[in-house]
């Protein structure tokens, strides 16, 4: 069995201590079995936790540390999550419901990653000295933490996305508050544990638990500098008028998306077909990034769709803890019902090829779904459904290239795209005309941690990893220095 805390689950100034709201299962999606009561904190505690924060910012322990003692931190809590590897891959497939080998590869293997690359920045993080246009006068740059920092994470990928967060949040000098989502809280707990044991000092990382109803409290607190927040572009506005209306605090904003995959006439189609089998049906298809609107060359349309219900039909389905399962349930009843709605909306719109339907066992499982004939206008084509249902839609050869790197754009999210082609040249077109913060040719939408994340349009702001990251952690303060009369 995993560590689960016990009752203690709130980390404030560098003590445990129990929540003082409300208490939320947190529910094995495979089994429907509740797995903890989570208690949630109250507003009384969300202050308690911006307070420490804003005092561990300036504490000695903390803002006085050199850069190669801070390094070292990022590096221990990068080793605990490998020594960690395990429990945690197993804790997040409990909570989460994703295949172990996706817990074990992508998600624990991704949050020492981020710990790892955001490390060696500490001692690399560096200002300018610019040609000021006065006379006699140095003019330089620091690059500053920008203070307390409250980090709101979704239920996808809870380990991982809070680590993209709180790595570059540490490695600038920073402070945070982490509220993880209420339906997925236990490994965010977990790798706080983690944090305090690779030596973070108190205050520097708290964690309040609860719904959105204390993500609310952050998002309106007028002592919090930046919100880092990953979840609905829905709630993002809603957090967006809250920061606005408090202390107009800086938000990085990693919203939803509906990415278009594009299977040009040259593709390899057995090629195409596993990459966007992969690409749309990852965690059931519980990925921001995952392809869900996919323009095929009319010329290949058929034999594409007929290859790929085969393929998601033969997907292995179970739990995720068991090592075999490809297929896994979807993370809650509310999410299973709300993109139930949605396939029954599709039944009216479209061609159902395959799936639609629940699948008969205990756990919120979904048959993987696909469309064929899906108008532009379809709400399968508009909405993001955040689960495994693929639509599809034909377009008319190469002259129409144009037109369907328009239709690909005619999204209001902008996250990720890609295009599957033996064409070079099609593809630089392609990548070069979609509207995404990230385009992928031939492949999957992978996370890295160089590789910058985030959205144009309505899938959000700013960039989480690569370099950019520092970005939205730091200040940049002009220093001008006279030294002459
Ligand atoms: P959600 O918006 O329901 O919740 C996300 C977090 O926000 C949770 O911690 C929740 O408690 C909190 N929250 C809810 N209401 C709030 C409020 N009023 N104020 C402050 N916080 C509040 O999102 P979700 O259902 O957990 O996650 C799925 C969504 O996340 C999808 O839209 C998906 O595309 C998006 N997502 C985006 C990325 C990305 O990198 N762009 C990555 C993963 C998920």
């Amino acid at each position: 069995m995993s560590h689960v805390r016990s009752d203690q689950q709130l980390y404030i100034g560098g003590s445990w201590v129990a929540g003082d709201g409300a208490a939320i299962a947190t529910i094995n999606p495979a089994t429907e079995d509740v797995i903890h009561e989570v208690k949630s904190a109250s507003e009384q505690q969300v202050n308690d936790a911006v307070a420490a924060a804003r005092q561990a910012l300036s504490a000695p322990e903390w803002a006085n540390l050199l850069p190669v003692e801070r390094a070292k931190i990022l590096f221990t809590i990068a080793d605990l999550i490998e020594q960690n590897a395990e429990e945690l891959a197993q804790l997040e497939t409990l909570d989460q419901g994703q295949p172990i080998s996706v817990a074990r590869g992508v998600s624990v293997a991704g949050a020492a990653q981020h710990f790892r690359y955001f490390g060696g920045f500490v001692t690399k993080i560096q200002g300018t000295t610019n040609p000021v246009s006065f006379p006699n006068t140095l003019h330089y740059t620091r690059r500053e933490p920008v203070g307390v920092n409250a980090l709101i994470t979704p239920w996808n990928f809870p380990l991982m996305i809070l680590a993209w967060k709180l790595a570059p949040a540490l490695a600038t000098g920073n402070t945070v508050v982490i509220k993880p989502s209420e339906v997925t809280p236990l490994t965010s707990i977990r790798l706080v544990e983690l944090c305090e044991q690779a030596g973070v000092p108190a205050g520097v990382v708290n964690i309040v638990t609860g719904g959105g109803d204390v993500g609310a409290m952050l998002s309106s607190h007028s002592d919090i500098d930046h919100l880092s927040y990953t979840g609905s572009t829905a709630t993002g506005k809603v957090i967006t008028h809250a920061a606005a209306d408090s202390n107009l605090k800086r938000l990085t904003l990693e919203l939803g998306g509906k990415a278009p995959s594009i299977i040009t006439a040259t593709a390899d189609i057995d090629q195409a077909v596993a990459g966007n089998v992969g690409g749309a049906l990852l965690n059931s298809g519980q990925v921001c990034a995952a392809y869900t609107r996919f323009y095929v060359d009319a010329q290949r349309h058929d034999e594409f769709v007929d290859k790929l219900a085969k393929a998601v039909t033969s997907l292995n389905v179970g739990a995720g803890a068991e090592e075999t399962t490809q297929f896994t349930p979807l993370v809650s009843e509310k999410h299973l019902n709300s993109v139930a709605q949605f396939i029954d909306i599709g039944r009216s719109e479209a061609e159902l090829v395959t799936g639609g339907g629940r699948i008969d066992r205990p756990g919120y499982f979904l048959e993987p779904t696909i469309f064929s004939g899906v108008s532009d206008e379809a709400t399968l084509a508009k909405e993001e459904l955040f689960g495994p249902v693929l639509s599809i839609m034909a377009y008319d050869g190469q002259d129409e290239l144009d037109e369907v790197i328009k239709r690909a754009n005619a999204s209001e999210y902008g996250l990720a795209a890609s295009v599957w082609t033996k064409d070079i040249a099609e593809s630089q077109r392609i990548a070069n005309g979609l509207r995404s913060g990230a385009v992928f040719v031939n492949m999957l939408p992978i996370p890295d941690m160089a590789a910058p994340w985030g959205g144009y349009k309505q899938s959000g702001w700013g960039r989480e990893m690569g370099p950019q990251a520092l970005d939205c952690y730091t200040e940049t303060k002009a220093v001008w220095l006279h030294y002459g009369s």
